[in-house]
């Protein structure tokens, strides 16, 4: 089993498969205020970046699960490159239902919440592994502007307007569920190139390389319209954050 093989050539040569920069990913886990030996689970964990790289920063212990076997390899790569290959752990499968053994201090899922069948079913998941008093990490869209209609929803890639909240609805969404909204890092225009047009330079030089392949007349399609699409559309209407969440209620069990 493995992703849609598009994903696995549009985005082979990115670390961070969401519009975050390695700096941002930084901030995060600084903001976090990680301490060393934290437990860390990542749902969708794609290349293991911060699992890595927070590895290597802040000493934590991860566990990655993905269900691309590409991205899978290549997190692995990345854990001995930054010497954390006894740190974290990853994992090629479906993360649906994917409850860890021992409970973490810190449960992820960031940009891949239909893991859990959106973000309220996510967090549900997450919450599983999680000790009491832990950290909830989501990472999810949100409208930065709202949709004027549906067909510009529809540009964003978006099924429609009603997939995504503005950011305050987002926010009061994590409140109505019982979480406090403990930290965030968001998105801005410059991550969202990093991710987005990365992706060009990515599928022409796959394009030189796999004239023949299958997949090559969808991606000439993909890499012809991209830049306009992106730029009239995403760039202009879609938010991104990482939202780290903590349950109401749990104040008194925080670890000794
Ligand atoms: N969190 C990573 C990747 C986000 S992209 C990062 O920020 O870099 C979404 C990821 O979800 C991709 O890596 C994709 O392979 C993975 N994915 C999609 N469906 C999945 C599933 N059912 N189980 C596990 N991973 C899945």
């Amino acid at each position: 089993m493995d992703i849609p093989r598009i994903f696995n050539i549009t985005e082979s040569a990115h670390r961070i498969h969401n519009p975050f920069t390695p700096e941002k990913l930084a901030t995060l886990g600084t903001a976090l205020r990680l301490e060393r030996g934290s437990r860390v689970l990542d749902l969708g964990c794609g290349s293991g970046e911060m699992l890595c790289t927070w590895a290597r920063d802040h000493g934590i212990i991860g566990t990655g699960v993905d269900l691309s076997l590409l991205f899978i390899e290549q997190a692995k790569l990345r854990a001995e490159e930054l010497g954390v290959a006894n740190q974290v752990k990853f994992i090629h499968g479906d993360a649906t239902g994917y409850v860890a053994d021992e409970k973490v201090d810190v449960a992820a899922c960031v940009g891949a919440t239909w893991i859990g069948g959106g973000v309220a079913g996510t967090i549900e998941l997450l919450a599983q592994s999680l000790r009491p008093g832990g950290i909830i990490l989501i990472g999810e869209p949100y409208w930065g502007k709202l949709p004027p209609t549906e067909d510009v929803a529809k540009g964003c890639l978006a099924n429609s307007i009603s997939d995504f909240l503005m950011l305050p609805g987002l926010l009061a969404s994590f409140g109505r569920i019982g979480y406090d909204v403990v930290e965030m890092v968001l998105a801005d225009e410059d991550s969202w190139d990093r991710y987005e047009a990365a992706k060009w330079l990515t599928m022409r030089r796959w394009l030189e390389a796999n004239p023949e392949d299958e997949l090559a007349k969808d991606v000439r399609a993909q890499l012809t319209l991209e830049p306009v699409r992106y730029a009239t559309y995403t760039r202009e209407y879609l938010g991104w954050g990482v939202f780290a969440l903590m349950k109401r209620g749990d104040e008194g069990k925080t670890h000794a």
